[in-house]
């Protein structure tokens, strides 16, 4: 016998992924769709442009979807453009840069890794002297937002000086695509990976890279792999106007739904502002109770942040975790190597008053673990 799940009054998600999506988008699942119709590829087509669109890319990018999480478009990309005669430059500051290099030594593609410890930003100087220090590179890979720290890395530095190099860049935007901006025709890159379960707020099943098309046009069997070949996947659904393979209709629809309620609320801009306001509200919120970010102000992404946790030897995050879960939150455990750290996203459905009740229910679960924070404001999220 097994026991029942426990599916009760549905909690908001402060986690970088999947997020709390409205109503509307899981509503547009409710239909089913021939994978071969003419209709269901109106809606892929419609949406790889309208994604492309998002970046600015479109004459000049092309935009292939690939069945699976972020993760297996990570691994598709890299297949499908790093050569076995190519090397990568990888900048890692957390475990999405890291898995970048796993991913690169399964394929047992060439690369070298720059390695920034937890949290500290890769800069443009460190890449400009990675590159000096070996010319084999010919591929830069950067990871824009870590969502392991939350650090919003400087990519348009990066991607400055690898552009004046001549070398390639890849950008891994998982956790920043579609609500920080980024306009390909100002900043170049070969490649940039997302999905739609993260700020373009649809579910997950599915996810995509946007490759200049002039580099997949040379990518023919390159990839390592039969079903994560974006060279294939890409030219059957210009052929064909069909994925290769099974496609998740219900979760292509439901990206259509998502990214048409990106736009009403105002594109990048208007998602980036909602984020940002929620990301000033939680940061001001959390140090009135007393916590501490990790990172100083001006890395902080409008995604996720991390806290370092209380010394207070009351303070266990398993307890934390269901004290707030009882009050309808699910958070996120921090992801570092040195500190003890827990994370909260701002992104997916959370408007100001889910954060003012975030906080209110940080000091309720406190109250309840019987801690009591050294700059501690009391109501402060009354104030
Ligand atoms: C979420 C995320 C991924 C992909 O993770 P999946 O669990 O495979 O979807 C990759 N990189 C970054 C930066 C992410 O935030």
């Amino acid at each position: 016998m097994c026991d029942d799940p426990a599916i009760d009054k549905p909690a908001k998600l402060l986690t970088p992924g999947p997020i709390t999506t409205t109503a509307s988008v899981k509503k547009a699942m409710l239909k089913d769709w021939g994978s071969w119709d003419s209709d269901f590829s109106e809606l892929t087509a419609s949406l790889c442009c309208q994604l492309t669109d998002i970046a600015n890319a479109g004459s000049s990018h092309v935009c292939v979807p690939v069945q699976g999480s972020g993760t297996f478009a990570v691994e598709a990309t890299l297949g499908t453009l790093v050569g076995p005669e190519d090397k990568v430059l990888v900048l890692a500051n957390g475990a999405y840069g890291q898995r970048i290099a796993a991913i690169l030594s399964r394929l047992r593609r060439p690369f070298v890794l720059l390695d920034k410890g937890d949290y500290e930003p890769p800069r443009a100087e460190d890449v400009r002297a990675a590159l000096a220090a070996d010319p084999e590179i010919t591929q830069v890979a950067l990871v824009h937002c870590e969502t392991s720290s939350g650090i919003l890395n400087p990519l348009e530095e990066i991607a400055e000086l690898v552009e004046r190099e001549g070398r390639s860049l890849i950008i891994d935007a998982m956790s920043s695509f579609g609500a920080i901006p980024v306009d390909a025709q100002r900043i170049r890159f070969d490649a940039l990976i997302s999905s739609m379960n993260k700020c373009l707020e649809g579910v997950p099943g599915f996810a995509f890279a946007l490759i200049r098309e002039t580099v997949l046009q040379q990518a023919e069997g390159r990839a390592h792999s039969l079903s994560l070949d974006l060279y294939d996947q890409w030219r059957y659904l210009q052929r064909s106007g069909q994925w290769r393979y099974t496609p998740p209709t219900h979760v292509v629809a439901a990206a259509l739904q998502a990214v048409k309620e990106h736009a009403e609320e105002g594109g990048v801009e208007g998602r980036l502002a909602r984020y940002s306001r929620n990301r000033d509200l939680l940061v001001s919120g959390m140090r009135g109770l007393g916590f501490e970010t990790l990172l100083d102000d001006n890395w902080l992404s409008p995604v996720i942040i991390t806290f370092l946790s209380p010394a207070d030897e009351h303070f266990v995050f398993a307890r934390f975790y269901a004290a707030m879960k009882k009050r309808g939150f699910i958070i996120y455990p921090g992801k570092l190597t040195q500190a003890e750290t827990f994370r909260l996203g701002v992104i997916g459905q959370l408007y100001s008053e889910d954060i003012k009740e975030l906080l209110d229910a940080v000091s309720a679960a406190l109250d309840e673990m019987n801690i009591t924070l050294p700059n501690r404001v009391s109501n402060a999220t009354q104030a």
